[in-house]
């Protein structure tokens, strides 16, 4: 380059100041990015870290209810066989006002009679048909919730 004048030498000098400066910020700008994007790449390792381990959590627990779940299906299908043999020994009219006691007495069909009161709807059974329950000749009904009844004696209904 042919330098001319000292202006055309001071302006040039003065050029390459600028671009020292120019770059020690750039350089700055890019250790501190550097130092975030490495930041960054931690965080994002710790996340990885902790979604795994959320993941094998998970797994773990889906594994149980799983287990859980078949279980429950097992025992639900033993219960209802189970409940099928039985039915074949009820009659087949006391079957039926099982069935339509239980859906219309929120479940329960059959209660238990203690000391003459009805543990289903807690009235009195008169002392007539308290006697007749106690003969055990019938199924009979509760006058009052017309639950199917059964004597239950005290030492047994406190458990
Ligand atoms: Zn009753």
């Amino acid at each position: 380059m042919n330098i001319q004048t000292n202006r055309e030498y001071q302006s040039i000098l003065k050029e390459i100041e600028d671009t020292k400066a120019a770059n020690k910020q750039r350089e700055d700008k890019l250790v501190l990015l550097l130092e975030q994007s490495e930041s960054i790449t931690n965080k994002i390792d710790e996340l990885k870290t902790t979604c795994e381990d959320s993941e094998k959590k998970l797994t773990a627990e889906s594994k149980k209810v799983k287990k859980a779940t078949s279980k429950l299906q097992a025992d639900k299908k033993k219960i209802e066989s189970s409940r099928e043999a039985k039915t074949k020994k009820v009659k087949a009219k006391h079957l039926k006002l099982y069935e339509k006691l239980r859906a219309n007495r929120n479940g329960l069909a059959v209660a238990g009679v203690t000391k003459g009161v009805c543990r289903g709807c807690n009235m009195n059974i008169p002392p007539q048909l308290f006697n007749e329950l106690l003969r055990e000749d019938d199924i009979l009904s509760c006058p009052t919730c017309n639950r199917m009844m059964y004597h239950l004696p005290e030492e047994e209904s406190d458990e």
